[in-house]
């Protein structure tokens, strides 16, 4: 029996007007009118009257805060092609911009996508032309589409797979690079479930299961946020949002890891109203709870090519049980979730909006790029820079028995490798890509279906791989093994490397500096030898040019310490810092303030300096501490030396490098407590592609507590380095 549309329209309505209060309400019902009398009696593969489609994709549109033309042409989208209507017709009663939509989407859906990569480019290449005319032609294909894989399961079995192929190789890209998460991550997950089945089921059986205990976790966190936000001026919103199945699953083959292991399969999210607000909350989440390093992500002062904002961190939560929160202003949230479209509106309202143009930028290289005679480059060439450079930062590929694994773009055989699993990786021998050999370092294309020939014989990766890969994980595994392997060689390099360093500076130094010199410079980045320095200069860790520029100053700081005398009236006063009685000031008394320099925290057991200020007291520097070498005042300077008595501890500025890890800050943190040293203060940021950096004050006695701190640190798993910091 067929559908009341009419009173259908009630509940259509309610949406519309929900999203556009202002919303044309007579044109949308009688498009709606049209658009049901035209599709009457023809049915969908559910058996259902075909117009619930329609009425389907113009609320997907409506959801994205579309004008009133585009959700016309959404109740319309199908009339062209699939009744009698002509576009003359259509234009007569709706004019020409709605007809003009119409228009544009029924050629794109003549787009048929073949397997032949020649066709493709062809059909891509409409798809462009027709976004350029007006990318509200792509946003109804792509509200289309949605609604289509959402009801895919009535479709063959074959189809859903050929649909599904075909979204995630071309709609999810593109919903990616327009911005608009809401429908890709929807989209994804729907084609995680037609191509990977079985593994689909799994994981969504997994994910039920945890699923309370989950939901009860998370509302434990937002209390506690919630709390702690209140006592601010802040206005905000907290909410739990899951993670899509797809994006669990990503992480799981990625990591090569079990569901068990995966952590964050719901994220807390924090709407606030300006951008300091979302620094301020990020600020309170990190004294609740300690960030993991790595994981905080700046995107508001580094926006994401599409233009995605937002920060993210990861942090431990009870139990050390770490999980995300992600931080952004409401305008952000809105136009990460509807991207493109989101910035419609301001276009409509000829307000300028730069960032939408950004974002259309893409479409308008191509164009440009066609212009200057971009017609004699062939459909494959086309097809590459669609897929590669504009459409996508990243490429999904396949392994033999179908599985998917997505890659940066760019990346070849030996990325895919590590990607499966690290082994795989350094036994790597060759490749095949779609059945045929290829060299490891060919370029793979989304689509491709990859096999990888291993060798029990492998020596390993070869370090020209470093510069073929393009993922961070390949690199950083490729890296794991050299220095596992070769720390000989790295020495042998890292001298050498010195050397030629050497002869860039003035070549006398290297007769001058003296042998402890290298063992002070070694002592002061935080190394236990001298060897070690010179294998973290040939791998490549630490700069070259900074070791030099640290002896020179070293042998500088050595030779030029005379100090001009000449009598200075030191102001008196009372006031006394907490580590001021630890300093004895020659030929002073005791009412001078005495201050630790901030620059170079010097500890008891350092050689140690005063500066006279202008005003407040004397500041005690370490000896070496390039304030004081480069200093062009040095008649200022006096003796200080540390007393023996003392039982404060000292705060110390260290730096620890770690590697991208879960759970180091808490080897770290743990190793503080049992250590009995207590943190100041600390600071996680990203160093590098796979590089933490966390940067502490710590609390010591003296310089041997501070020395043994570092060489423990160093002896943890995750830690690649850690050495106080002299600036
Ligand atoms: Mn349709």
């Amino acid at each position: 029996m067929a559908k009341d549309f009419q009173k259908e329209f009630v509940d259509f309505e309610k949406i519309i007007k929900k999203n556009n209060p202002h919303a044309d309400i007579n044109l949308i019902k009688k498009a709606y009118d049209f658009a049901e009398l035209h599709h009457r009696g023809q049915k969908r593969n559910s058996g259902e009257d075909y117009f619930i489609h329609p009425i389907a994709v113009a609320i997907n549109l409506s959801n994205m805060a579309l004008d009133d033309q585009t959700i016309c042409a959404g109740l319309m989208h199908d009339v062209l092609e699939d009744t009698d209507v002509s576009k003359e017709e259509m234009e007569k009663e709706f004019g020409k911009e709605i007809t003009f939509l119409v228009d544009g989407v029924t050629k794109l859906k003549q787009i048929k996508f073949e397997s032949k990569e020649e066709k493709q480019a062809e059909n891509i290449r409409k798809m462009v032309l027709a976004m350029s005319n007006d990318v509200r032609v792509v946003l109804i294909k792509l509200a289309d589409r949605l609604h289509n894989m959402r009801t895919l399961e009535y479709k063959t079995e074959e189809k859903q797979k050929q649909t599904a192929r075909e979204t995630i190789e071309i709609y999810v890209p593109l919903a990616h690079r327009l911005g608009i998460y809401t429908i890709k991550w929807e989209l994804e997950d729907l084609c995680f479930r037609y191509l990977n089945p079985q593994e689909y089921y799994e994981l969504a059986q997994m994910v039920h299961i945890k699923r309370r205990e989950r939901e009860a976790y998370i509302n434990e966190i937002i209390e506690t946020l919630d709390k702690a936000l209140q006592s601010t001026k802040i206005d905000y919103e907290i909410t739990g949002r899951p993670k899509s199945l797809y994006s669990i699953y990503k992480k799981m083959k990625r990591n090569d890891i079990e569901f068990d292991e995966i952590y964050d399969l719901t994220a807390v999210r924090v709407l606030v109203d300006t951008i300091a607000d979302c620094y301020e909350v990020l600020g309170k989440v990190h004294s609740i709870w300690k960030p993991i390093p790595n994981r905080i992500k700046d995107y508001i002062g580094q926006p994401k090519p599409n233009g995605y904002k937002s920060l993210h961190t990861t942090v431990f939560g009870d139990d050390s049980k770490p999980f995300e929160v992600q931080i952004r202003t409401r305008k952000m949230h809105y136009e990460c979730e509807y991207g493109i479209a989101a910035h419609w509106k301001y276009k409509e309202n000829k307000t300028k909006s730069t960032e939408f143009d950004e974002r259309l930028t893409f479409i308008r290289q191509i164009l440009d790029w066609q212009k200057d005679g971009g017609k004699d480059i062939n459909n494959k060439e086309f097809m590459e820079i669609l897929k590669g450079d504009f459409f996508s930062r990243e490429i999904y590929v396949y392994s033999p028995k179908g599985e998917i694994y997505n890659l940066p773009m760019n990346s070849c055989a030996i990325d895919f490798a590590y990607r499966v699993h690290t082994e795989v990786g350094n036994s790597c021998v060759g490749a095949k890509v779609n059945g045929k050999m290829v060299p490891i370092s060919q370029k793979l294309h989304t689509g491709d279906v990859i096999e990888i020939l291993t060798s029990k014989n492998s020596q390993g990766p070869s370090r020209d791989w470093l510069n073929i890969v393009q993922s961070n994980q390949a690199k950083s595994k490729i890296k794991q093994f050299f220095k596992k392997h070769s720390k000989e060689d790295n020495i042998e390099i890292g001298k050498e490397l010195l050397d030629k360093e050497f002869k860039k500076h003035d070549s006398n130094y290297k007769k001058l500096i003296e042998d402890k010199f290298y063992d002070e410079v070694a002592g002061e980045f935080g190394f236990p030898t001298r060897d070690e320095m010179y294998a973290s200069i040939g791998f490549g860790k630490t700069s070259v040019e900074q070791v030099i520029q640290k002896l020179i100053k070293k042998y500088k700081s050595e030779n030029d310490t005379e100090v001009v005398e000449e009598k200075i009236d030191i102001p008196k006063t009372k006031a006394k810092s907490a580590y001021g009685s630890e300093i004895k000031v020659s030929d002073f008394d005791e009412d001078i303030e005495v201050k630790l320099a901030k620059c170079c925290n010097p500890v008891p057991g350092d050689k140690i300096i005063g500066y006279i200020t202008k005003g407040n007291g004397i500041s005690v520097h370490v000896r070496s501490c390039p304030n004081i070498v480069n200093l062009k005042t040095p008649e200022r300077l006096i003796d200080v030396y540390w007393r023996n008595s003392r039982a404060d501890k000292f705060p110390v500025r260290i730096e620890v490098i770690t590697r991208d890890e879960t759970g180091v800050l808490y080897q770290i943190t743990k190793l503080m407590s049992s250590e009995n040293v207590s943190i100041q203060a600390m600071n996680v940021r990203k160093n590098g592609d796979d590089e933490g950096l966390v940067d502490m004050t710590v609390q010591v006695l003296n310089i041997e507590e501070l020395n043994d701190l570092l060489m423990k640190l160093k002896s943890l798993k995750q830690v690649e380095n850690a050495y106080r910091v002299k600036i």
